[in-house]
């Protein structure tokens, strides 16, 4: 670990959710049917590498970047959500997908792989917060507004890897896209060749940040819909004005990132350099030095000089690592206060045992499957991203 890493403090909130210092019974998120180990259990190591030796070739189990270090040591991949589905895609010989990530991860490596291959989220609770702000009703009235306002013929959809199928279904049933935080830029240019405006879920500040920094659209150019208000809030005039329309969506852990932080460490660290995910705020990202997604994040970090100083902008259990993999540069976390995922966070070592345990014992549990039809165009929109330039 970097000597100078310093532990952010504890919220409240975030205590809570995570349970630490609370009754871990009471944190375990929805019920899982049969015995979940105890978190104090000292044998769940053992458990769990046993588990999976038995297991062998017929389970793969993907870590996300943002997963605690307990459950990232039995992740046969880390990586993020797009690159964990496709590598689950190319292990057609694994018979179970072992998804220690979030409910929308699941459902996209669902969609990517064979049918004879079943996902398992090993807490039904790990949710995404950012994913649940754009159900689909919401979206299909929000459509059906823009029509009635003579915009949607114009307006080509383009939704974040991060949304549920639901959404990615509606996404390629209407002639879009998906995008990661990497290729962004790269999908707007391709739906800006086939229309004028961008409906852009979920997240606004992935949409704003592309969209400004990367393709030279005034803030003014940007509108927010938001789905609790008539037609998003919005006057048919700002619709007609606007080149992209944002959903009005966030992410609850890279949102929390303020201005004030990255003054307050320039303050504190002279020559840091402040490294940010695109999910943070605008303003958050324009004073930045650095902007990219997990992976350009890793790359970043790995490729800087011994002695650079770092204030690293995304989820802290990523951060926490890289300061770890990297003992001769000063790594830090961007805030002073915790910024975990909580729902992501939902999956640990006793829920991987136990699900690890059920496929031993011949039940596949907590599996996530997606309806067929919504499956065949969320998958056409995944395609599309994979053909984009
Ligand atoms: S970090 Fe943000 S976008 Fe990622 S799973 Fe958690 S809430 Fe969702």
């Amino acid at each position: 670990m970097s000597a100078t890493w310093v532990e952010p403090s504890g919220t409240a909130t975030a205590l809570l959710l995570l349970g630490r210092g609370s009754d871990a019974d009471s944190e375990r998120g929805v019920d899982c049917p049969g015995e979940l180990p105890a978190p104090s259990d000292p044998d769940l190591v053992a458990r769990a590498r046993a588990a999976k030796a038995t297991l062998g070739d017929r389970v793969f189990v993907l870590g996300h970047h943002y997963q605690r270090d307990e459950v990232i040591q039995f992740a046969d991949v880390t990586g993020d959500s797009f690159k964990l589905a496709q590598r689950a895609a190319a292990r057609p010989d694994a018979e179970w997908i072992v998804f220690c990530g979030v409910h929308f991860m699941a459902e996209s490596a669902d969609i990517l792989t064979a049918d004879h291959q079943q996902v398992v989220l090993p807490d039904l609770a790990a949710g995404c917060s950012m994913a649940d702000m754009a159900a689909l009703p919401q979206v299909e009235t929000a459509w059906q507004q823009l029509t009635e306002a003579g915009v949607a013929g114009q307006t080509v959809p383009v939704t974040y890897m991060n949304s549920s199928a639901d959404i990615k279904g509606f996404v390629g049933r209407n002639g879009g896209v998906v995008c990661t935080s990497s290729n962004a830029r790269r999908a707007l240019d391709w739906a800006y060749e086939r229309g004028e405006k961008v409906l852009f879920l979920p997240d606004q500040h992935l949409g704003r940040n592309t969209a400004v920094l990367e393709l030279g659209f005034t803030l003014d150019e940007c509108v927010l819909w938001d789905p609790h208000k008539p037609q998003g809030g919005l006057t048919e005039a700002q619709l007609r004005q606007a080149r992209i329309i944002l959903w009005r969506g966030h992410c609850s852990v890279h949102g929390r990132f303020t201005l004030d932080s990255v003054q307050e460490v320039r303050d504190r660290v002279p020559g840091v350099n402040v490294l940010v995910h695109p999910e943070c705020r605008h303003e958050v990202v324009t004073a930045a030095d650095e902007v990219g997604s997990t992976e350009k994040i890793i790359k970043v970090l790995s490729e800087a000089p011994a002695g650079s100083a770092w204030a690293v902008g995304t989820e802290l259990n990523l951060v926490r690592r890289l300061a770890h993999q990297h003992p001769d540069k000063q790594v830090m976390f961007l805030d002073k206060t915790v910024c975990y995922c909580s729902t992501m966070n939902r999956i640990d070592l006793p829920h991987l045992v136990w699900a690890l345990e059920e496929l031993v014992a011949g039940r596949v549990p907590n599996r996530i499957t997606v309806e067929a039809d919504t499956a065949r165009y969320a998958r056409s929109a995944l395609d599309q991203m994979l053909a984009l330039p």
